[in-house]
């Protein structure tokens, strides 16, 4: 019967001590055996170590590409655009194609990649190298170092244990900052929160894992040892198994919980619940670590970055105490077309296109707190700095401050739905309001590149609106490198085009016609009626050639703007496009744009009527009697195109690419159907940006409106 340990046996730091014979001086067996090991029990922190440098350096490496764009960016941006005024020309070439952008185009070709297989659409071929990278380490680490157990449970808890239970320690403080929403790793990596949540959850689960490798040798090598009595007496003799359990318990409740199909059933439970878990699952593993070996290190760096995360969105991010404690700024809901709903907050706040806020309503409800991407910018007088507007001897007003936080959304169960349900009881309905913001956005400027597509499905538009208002703005007033804007929104109806289409063409008529395309895509509707000489984007653009070495924004400042026609183009860049045989997509392509409406601008000649989900190649006219009603198409100003069905995105995008300038950035936000559509073809795309000589490249952002 081994001996039941004793409350006296504390380790130095003051905590039980697991394994009291470990430290028994006058056994000579122990100590003979400590001293013989290469690997004792007291080295145990290099485990935690490696996988703490592990983390770290992905976070760096990330953060070193980050910083490199930022210096090409902004590098491209000064020297371009000082080039184009006669007075500040800066020395030094920026049209080569680096060894960094060679091998990111390299990179691109698979990292970009989804399936839409195994509900994986979400997760690109990158970060599913990174987490089974992240998987793959430890493993190898743990289950390739002999030998597993000691020969006696005496003589140090089993190595397989110590390496598992060490590693699995240092992750907590990495999981704690991948899934704060003010976020230290977005800010040096640029990469969102709502991003990194997935990487938090990976490590969450790996956590998880670890702690399981951790704890069953325990019990494997109790029960071979001296049976069921053994574990009894195991549990009896010390608390460190008990509170050992309780975390793995918590820690798995944080991991089932955070699987996506149990949190989509009731989401603010989840929240709450995460939070207050994740703080006891940390306590506990601070009792049960004991402060051994370096285990407390990464538990209280783990404390410290929740509190200073979580104190800094509260004082900083939110307007809880910001203006006055509890003092909220005011919303009003607002009914939109095709059972939209969008709330205006006039607000203080400050944001980039793009970025995203959470809203709290406490008139609908106190713990709703939802994120939304804001679809408005803010006033140009107000995005000055105010050091210019007082030196401009002009005082600064109370509400040029203000800006209009304008956020846009469909019903689903919870909070949407009651909003919708007010919007449509109360027209014009205003309650006040927590913003809780901005996060995310985009990490590189979109002026800095020479095309710009935008595509999005669905209330996917809310980002691509704003950033379109921002760009366009820039592009008008010199500010942007960007000489082509394509904009393609498919939704559902042709309702929904309500929502923004004012916005886009206010937008793109600040520019010379041609600079901005806008093609909608109307996927579950048909026109009946086709307007004479109808014109397809799909075949017509393709054939357009840009040409990006032009100066930027030469029609700038031009006493003519917004209408003035750019200046004669320079000789093309590119290859003119080469007209092969269409593959059979391409035919299904072009038969949609026969058979369907592309309207040319201001001939409100098309009707509409609802069908079930039209599939792009199969497009005929619907029997008569499913018609549901009838409107007709409004004026959308120059530049925009509207066909009925689903753009083929994978193959489509290919042929439009041809015009592509230097650098292309592709922008996303929809469906998982079409983000992964658009992400395989910006793939592909990245092959012709090594072929075609003076091409740079194509830069993917997929924009996501979930965890
Ligand atoms: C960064 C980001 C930006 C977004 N921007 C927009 C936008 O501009 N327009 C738009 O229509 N939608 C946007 N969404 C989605 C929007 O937040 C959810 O549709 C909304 O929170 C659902 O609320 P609900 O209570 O009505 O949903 P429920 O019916 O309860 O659930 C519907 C879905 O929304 C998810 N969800 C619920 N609450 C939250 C929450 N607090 N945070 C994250 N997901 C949640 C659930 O998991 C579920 O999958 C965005 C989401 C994110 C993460």
């Amino acid at each position: 019967m081994p001996e039941i340990p004793t409350p006296t046996h504390f380790s130095s730091s003051g905590g039980y001590l697991i394994n009291p014979h470990l430290y028994d001086i006058n056994n000579l067996t122990v100590l003979t055996q400590q001293r013989l090991d290469p690997w004792p029990w007291s080295r145990g922190w290099v485990h935690a170590m490696g996988v703490a440098i592990f983390l770290a350096g992905w976070i760096f490496i990330f953060s070193l590409f980050h910083l490199h764009d930022i210096y090409v960016d902004s590098r491209r941006l000064r020297t371009s655009l000082a080039n184009n005024t006669k007075h500040h020309r800066i020395r030094g070439s920026v049209d080569n194609r680096t060894v960094y952008d060679r091998l990111a185009t390299h990179l691109r070709q698979f990292t970009y990649l989804r399936s839409k297989k195994w509900r994986l659409a979400s997760v690109s071929l990158g970060s599913a190298l990174l987490v089974i990278a992240g998987f793959g380490y430890p493993m190898l680490y743990i289950f390739t170092q002999f030998p597993y157990y000691r020969l006696h449970y005496w003589w140090g808890p089993p190595g397989i244990s110590g390496r598992a239970g060490m590693m699995g320690v240092a992750t907590v403080p990495f999981i704690v900052a991948l899934g704060m929403k003010a976020n230290l790793v977005s800010v040096v990596t640029g990469v969102g929160h709502e991003r990194l949540n997935m990487f938090h959850r990976w490590l969450g689960y790996l956590a998880l894992v670890l702690g399981i490798i951790h704890a069953i040798p325990f019990f494997v090598q109790r029960t071979k040892e001296e049976g069921m009595e053994g574990v009894r007496v195991m549990f009896a003799s010390n608390i460190v198994y008990w509170n050992g359990v309780a975390s793995l318990v918590l820690l798995a409740w944080l991991c089932g919980a955070s699987i996506p199909w149990f949190r989509r059933l009731a989401y603010e439970f989840f929240a709450y619940t995460h939070m207050v878990v994740g703080i006891a699952f940390i306590g506990c593993m601070i009792w049960h670590c004991a402060n051994m070996l370096s285990s407390w290190s990464y538990l209280f760096a783990a404390l410290g970055i929740w509190g200073a995360c979580g104190l800094y969105r509260i004082f900083v991010k939110t307007n809880l105490v910001r203006g006055g404690i509890l003092k909220g700024d005011r919303a009003t809901f607002s009914k939109l077309s095709d059972d939209g709903v969008k709330i205006t907050i006039p607000t203080k706040m400050k944001w980039k296109p793009g970025q995203h806020v959470f809203i709290r309503v406490p008139g609908i409800s106190w713990t709703d707190n939802h994120p939304f991407t804001i679809a408005s910018v803010m006033k140009a007088e107000n995005l000055v700095a105010k050091t210019d507007r007082h030196s401009s001897g002009r005082a600064t007003p109370e509400e040029e401050s203000y800006n209009d936080v304008v956020i846009v959304f469909k019903p689903f169960k919870g909070f949407t739905r009651k909003a919708f349900e007010l919007s449509r009881k109360f027209p014009d309905l205003t309650l006040e309001c927590f913003l809780d913001g901005p996060y995310g956005g985009l990490p590189r400027p979109l002026e800095a590149f020479d095309t710009v597509l935008l595509i999005a499905g669905g209330s996917g538009i809310t980002p691509v609106v704003a950033h379109l208002q921002d760009l366009c703005r820039k592009m008008k007033t010199g500010a942007a490198l960007t000489r082509d804007v394509r904009i393609v929104w498919t939704v559902k109806r042709f309702q929904s085009l309500e929502w923004f289409k004012d916005e886009i063409a206010a937008a793109s008529r600040m520019l010379p016609p041609g600079t901005v395309h806008v093609q909608y895509f109307i996927t579950q509707e048909v026109a009946v009626q086709l307007p004479e000489g109808p014109v397809s984007a799909t075949r017509q653009w393709p054939g357009e050639v840009k040409f990006p070495t032009e100066p930027p924004s030469p029609y700038a400042n031009s006493p003519d703007a917004p209408y003035a026609r750019p200046p004669r183009s320079p000789p093309p860049a590119y290859p003119p496009p080469v007209h092969t045989l269409p593959t059979v997509e391409e035919e299904a392509a072009q038969r949609l744009s026969i058979y369907t409406c592309a309207t040319a601008p201001s001939r409100p000649v098309s009707y509409v009527f609802n069908r079930h989900d039209v599939k792009s190649s199969h497009l005929s006219l619907p029997p008569l009697d499913t018609r549901q009603s009838i409107s007709p198409v409004p004026n959308f100003g120059d530049d925009v195109m509207i066909e009925f069905g689903r753009p083929l995105l994978r193959t489509g995008l290919r042929p439009w690419a041809q015009s592509f300038g230097k650098r292309t950035c592709v922008y996303v936000c929809g469906p998982e159907a079409m983000k992964v559509d658009v992400t395989n073809a910006v793939a592909g795309l990245q092959r012709d940006v090594w072929a075609v000589e003076g091409r740079e490249e194509v830069f993917l952002h997929t924009e996501t409106f979930g965890y």
